[in-house]
Formats: structure tokens, C-alpha cells, sequence
């Protein structure tokens, strides 16, 4: 078991620059920032375990957030990185996975082309049906598999008339090692998570089928701030069967896991009402 004390979730926040139709616009750029963990918006600070400013680089938010997680994942620990915020603020370019798989050969997990269901196996253990799996050796097969999970992804959504935003992704890496000479395994999880976009309903003008999507959206990210707001509590109960995503990541969330939520913003005035909602659940997680 580790060390209860390790088991903490991290919430790190990061706000991308100011877009060209932002700046086009006349947007303003809204937050501020204090010390290393503190962004203001509309003069209420929120606090985070760190706060990237706009000029953040890929390999610092890489250093900051994921390094350690993968350290542990190759140590035989699970852990789960998640981003959230509304679309466009940056999630996919954040969890750009290249970033987290450099060193890491693995079997992957990619999505499938349509919607799964999540089944239990005899000890009641979640796994996702239909799932396509690949054993991997090198890097480059790595990323030959993400491109394959990305392209699966982008199928699945093409009939939705929409992409990303509207769709949860979920990689998974699986680390599984054998050292030839003691024979000790070790083995160890890493979920990539880039979460569909977490705008209200009513601001997408969304109706019908798209609409009914849209609520079973805006309830699986609730359902994972319950799940995640409970860790963060010490709960006893963590209510990981309310949705279908939480109850995929349950062995790799909480308990003897690693967990960074990496909440993304923008920082444009137009988006303030959504940004301070997004900082609102990444305080709920601390
Ligand atoms: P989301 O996945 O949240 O919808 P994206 O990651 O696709 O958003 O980002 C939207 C756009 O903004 C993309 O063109 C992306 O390249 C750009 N972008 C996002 N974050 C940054 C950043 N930190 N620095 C520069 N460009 C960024
Ligand atoms: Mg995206």
C-alpha cells in the first residue's frame, strides 16, 4: 500500500493566451496572477497546486504535472490525469499524449469506433466491451496506436456533426514489466483523460438528440466531481457507479492511485462567466 500521504489529488490550472478572434474581438485578458498558485479573476482568488500562466511551455507543464505520474506508473502505481474546461480552452493541446508516452513502452488501449458499455468481470472488476488493444514495443508503436485511437475517435463523432467537444477520450496505458533476472513483475496504469467540454447547455443553443447528449455530458462531468469532491473529503462512500467513466477509472482513481486534474481556461473576458465555473470545480477537488 502506499503511503496515505502520497494519495492526495493534485489540481494544477493552466490558461492558454488569448486566441486571434479573441484579440480581434477586443477581449480583454482577465486573470491575474499571484506566486506560483494563485489566479484572480474579478478580484476572488482561486487557489490551485500551481497555476500556469499563458507563456507556460508544454515541457513545463509536462515536468509539472506528469513526470511524477509516470515515475510512479512505472513503479507499479495507477493514476488518472484528467483535463477539463469548456471547449477550446486548451484540454487537447494540454493532454497531448506524445508528451506523456516518450518513455514508456506499453500496451494501450485505444477508443473504439462506437459507444461501449462497461461490463464487470467475475470479480467485479470494470472493462470496457469491444475495446481494441495493442501490445506494443517501441515508442513509435506508441504513437502508431494513438493516431489509430485518435482516428477512431474522429469516426465516432463525424455522424455527430461535431468533433471533440462533444465526447469524452480515454486512453489507457498499461505498464507491464518483468525484470528477466528476479522474475518480479510490476505492473501499472495511466489514464489519459480529455474530457468533453464542460460549457452550460443553454450557451450551446443545442435541441433534440444533441440536447439529450449535452445533459449526459454535463452529468458525467458532475457525477466525476462527486466522485472526485468524495476523495478529496475522505468519504467514505465515493459514489464511482453514477457514471460510466468513473466507473471505468475506479481502479485508477483514488486510494492507492496518483490523480492530477488539470483544469484549463481561457483568458478571455468574453469567457468569464465559463472560466469561473471551471476554477469553481477544480476548488471543489482540493
Ligand atoms: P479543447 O480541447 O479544450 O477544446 P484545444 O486544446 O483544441 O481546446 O485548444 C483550442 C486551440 O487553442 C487550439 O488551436 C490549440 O492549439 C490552441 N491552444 C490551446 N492551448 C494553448 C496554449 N497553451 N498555447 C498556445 N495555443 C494553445
Ligand atoms: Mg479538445
Amino acid at each position: 500500500m502506499a503511503d496515505p500521504a502520497e494519495c492526495t489529488i493534485k489540481v494544477m490550472c493552466r490558461f492558454r493566451p488569448l486566441n486571434s478572434s479573441e484579440v480581434t474581438r477586443g477581449d480583454k485578458y482577465i486573470p491575474k496572477f499571484q506566486g506560483e498558485d494563485t489566479c484572480i479573476i474579478g478580484g476572488k482568488p482561486y487557489m490551485f497546486d500551481r497555476v500556469f500562466q499563458s507563456n507556460t511551455t508544454q515541457e513545463q507543464v509536462y515536468n509539472a504535472c506528469a513526470q511524477k505520474i509516470v515515475k510512479d506508473v512505472l513503479e507499479g502505481y495507477n493514476g488518472t490525469i484528467f483535463a477539463y474546461g469548456q471547449t477550446s480552452s486548451g484540454k487537447t493541446h494540454t493532454m497531448e499524449v506524445r508528451m506523456f508516452v516518450r518513455l514508456i513502452y506499453s500496451n494501450l488501449l485505444p477508443v473504439s469506433k462506437t459507444n461501449l458499455s462497461v461490463h464487470e468481470d467475475k470479480n467485479r472488476v470494470p472493462y470496457v466491451k469491444g475495446c481494441t488493444e495493442r501490445f506494443v514495443c517501441s515508442p513509435d508503436e506508441v504513437m502508431d496506436t494513438i493516431d489509430e485511437g485518435k482516428a477512431n475517435r474522429h469516426v465516432a463523432v463525424t455522424n455527430m456533426n461535431e468533433h471533440s467537444s462533444r465526447s469524452h477520450s480515454i486512453f489507457l496505458i498499461n505498464v507491464k514489466q518483468e525484470n528477466t533476472q528476479t522474475e518480479q513483475k510490476l505492473s501499472g496504469k495511466l489514464y489519459l483523460v480529455d474530457l468533453a467540454g464542460s460549457e452550460k447547455v443553454s450557451k450551446t443553443g443545442a435541441e433534440g438528440a444533441v440536447l439529450d447528449e449535452a445533459k449526459n455530458i454535463n452529468k458525467s462531468l458532475s457525477s466525476l466531481g462527486n466522485v472526485i469532491s468524495a476523495l478529496a473529503e475522505g468519504t467514505a462512500y465515493i459514489p464511482y457507479r453514477d457514471s460510466k467513466m468513473t466507473r471505468i477509472l475506479q481502479d485508477s482513481l483514488g486510494g492507492n492511485c496518483r490523480t492530477t486534474i488539470v483544469i484549463c481556461c481561457s483568458p478571455s473576458s468574453f469567457n468569464e462567466a465559463e472560466t469561473k465555473s471551471t476554477l469553481m470545480f477544480g476548488q471543489r477537488a482540493k
